[in-house]
């Protein structure tokens, strides 16, 4: 470990005015720490922000969802409001990680963590990421675990958070704090893909604090949840994963939503398969005709081709098990 400064910010105010200056926002620090540890990131300063009243999980005028950035995850996944109207949030935070690490890991920090590329971790390795300009070792390296999906030739590695994969899928905001007032971000627009400029992630400005996550009113009733496969069944990133909500009245799907993890460089909405699906009736053979077009655009490497049959497969099986026909 190198030195560093710490300061804990006693109000918004004060954290702000650090965050201008540079600071490094922690609350959690399961991500920020073990990458310091490890000399990948290696902040000056960091702003201690987990004293903030940014901790509530509060049900919107229009019947949303907002969750503080500083809720922790155990804490949005027992929560009773998410659990009613959004239970894939609360299975995609049930399936992350480990308990301890859930215990500490807020919302926001979620949302912001790094990639799991181990090429990024490895200081010895050429990493775009890590060090603009380098090269990426994973695109001719072992890239089992990577990306088909909004790749480039400088970045292939894929996003890890399952929380992220759901508020894609319900098209949340992410609601900041900064030097210039308060700002909305759409999800789709939050976590950046890496075109040329992989080390560029999220669309956060210096000095910006993540405030909450709002879910927008989604019409009544809708079924949702998260499918994760993985190689292992706890404590593992996800090969693919499916995000699916479904509102059906009166026999017809009125609307979907659906995004996939563990085959993007970001969480990956799939809007053919959305498509696919309005205005028809649930049925075995419309899972299986949706989730065909689930790895439209995919750009295999050497070692992942395996993920565009599986990605498939788990968005059909996760249709079939939120929509309720064998
Ligand atoms: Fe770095 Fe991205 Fe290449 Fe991994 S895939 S080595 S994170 S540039």
């Amino acid at each position: 470990m190198y030195p560093f400064a710490f300061t804990k910010a006693s109000d918004t105010h004060a954290a702000l005015d650090a965050g201008r200056r540079g600071g490094r926002y922690i609350a959690g620090g399961t991500t920020l720490v073990d990458l310091m540890r490890e000399t990948v990131e290696r902040p000056e300063t960091l702003v201690d922000i987990s004293g903030l009243p940014l901790d509530e999980i509060t049900v919107t005028e229009r019947g949303g969802l907002r969750i503080g950035a500083l809720v922790t995850m155990s804490e949005a996944a027992a929560d009773r409001k998410v659990r009613t109207l959004y239970p894939v949030i609360s299975e995609s935070l049930e399936l992350s990680a480990s308990a301890q690490l859930r215990n500490m890991a807020t919302i926001g920090g979620n949302i912001m963590q790094r990639t799991r590329c181990t090429y990024f971790r490895d200081v010895t390795a050429d990493c775009n990421k890590r060090e603009p300009g380098s090269g990426c070792a994973a695109v001719h390296g072992h890239n089992r675990s990577h990306a088909i999906l909004g790749t480039s030739d400088a970045c292939v590695a894929t996003h890890p958070s399952d929380v992220a994969v759901a508020f894609a899928a319900l098209e949340a905001t992410v609601n900041l704090l900064g030097p210039d007032g308060e700002r909305r971000i759409p999800f789709a627009g939050f976590l950046l893909r890496p075109g040329r400029a992989p080390h560029h992630e999220q669309a956060v400005r210096k000095g910006e604090l993540i405030t909450s996550v709002e879910i927008p009113a989604h019409p009544r009733p809708l079924k949702s949840g998260y499918l994760k496969v993985r190689d292992r069944q706890s404590y593992e990133f996800a090969l693919t994963s499916a995000a699916i909500a479904l509102h059906v009245r009166g026999g017809v799907i009125r609307e979907a939503r659906v995004a996939a993890g563990g085959v993007g460089t970001v969480p990956w909405k799939l809007p053919a398969v959305e498509r696919h699906l309005v205005g028809e009736r649930p049925s075995p053979a419309l899972w299986a005709a949706a989730a065909e077009q689930a790895a439209d655009g995919a750009r295999p490497l050497q070692y992942n081709r395996f993920k565009i049959e599986l990605l498939k497969r788990t968005v059909e099986r996760q249709l079939r098990i939120v929509g309720g026909t064998k």
